[in-house]
């Protein structure tokens, strides 16, 4: 069977045992494949995350299900017959969030993308009343990180360098690689709390 590759591995690992088990690692991804115990499945993709050929590898990834696959593609048009084609992350939630009203045990969801994009579906679906089990995630392309301020609790969106400042109270905020499964997000703790301005170089990491 054809699946398709996360890139998964690309990235740093940080455990940090006294964090809280929620928030103690990082997430691990699998490759997307239907899960058959399911009787309706909702793939959604995020269409500037995917690789050239990816698409299509999805597509037949998921040819058993085929009769009974609805698709959301955020962002641009991919080759995929019949797919509902959203502008935007917005959009992409609201036409998710319209497919999962009533949705049931035997529903499905599997999202394709960067993780603030993939954690947003998760969230819409944990939200319609969806089980872990029946959402499966996976990372593609960058690796921008959503980051939520310990300090206001407002979250930055889009962040690809390892200090951030919050958009909410901007405090210059050190990207933590703790994850909140809860928010979808990492945590961002101010970085010069003891000596304000002493702040390190300010680099790309998450590209
Ligand atoms: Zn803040």
């Amino acid at each position: 069977m054809n699946t398709t590759t996360c890139d998964a591995g690309h990235r740093s690992e940080l455990n940090d045992r006294t964090a809280p088990p929620s928030m103690r690692s990082r997430p691990t991804y699998s490759s997307l494949s239907p899960d058959t115990a399911g009787a309706e499945h909702l793939l959604v993709i995020e269409a500037d995350a995917l690789q050239p050929g990816q698409a299509s590898a999805l597509s037949k990834s998921f040819t058993s299900v085929a009769e009974a696959l609805r698709t959301v593609v955020s962002g641009s048009e991919l080759p995929l017959p019949g797919a509902n084609v959203q502008p935007d992350l917005a959009a992409t939630l609201l036409a998710v969030k319209a497919r999962l009203s009533g949705a049931t045990m035997q529903q499905r969801v599997y999202a394709i993308g960067s993780e603030p994009f993939i954690w947003s579906i998760h969230t819409a679906a944990i939200d319609a009343g969806l089980d872990e089990k029946q959402i499966r995630l996976c990372h593609s392309g960058s690796l921008k990180r959503r980051v939520w301020c310990t300090h206001c609790h407002e979250t930055t969106e889009n962040v690809t360098t390892n200090i951030v400042a919050c958009t909410g109270c901007g405090r210059r905020l050190l990207v933590r690689d703790h994850f909140s499964r809860r928010l979808g997000a990492f945590m961002g703790v101010q970085i010069d709390a003891e000596v304000p301005g002493d702040v390190p170089a300010i680099e790309e990491v998450f590209p």
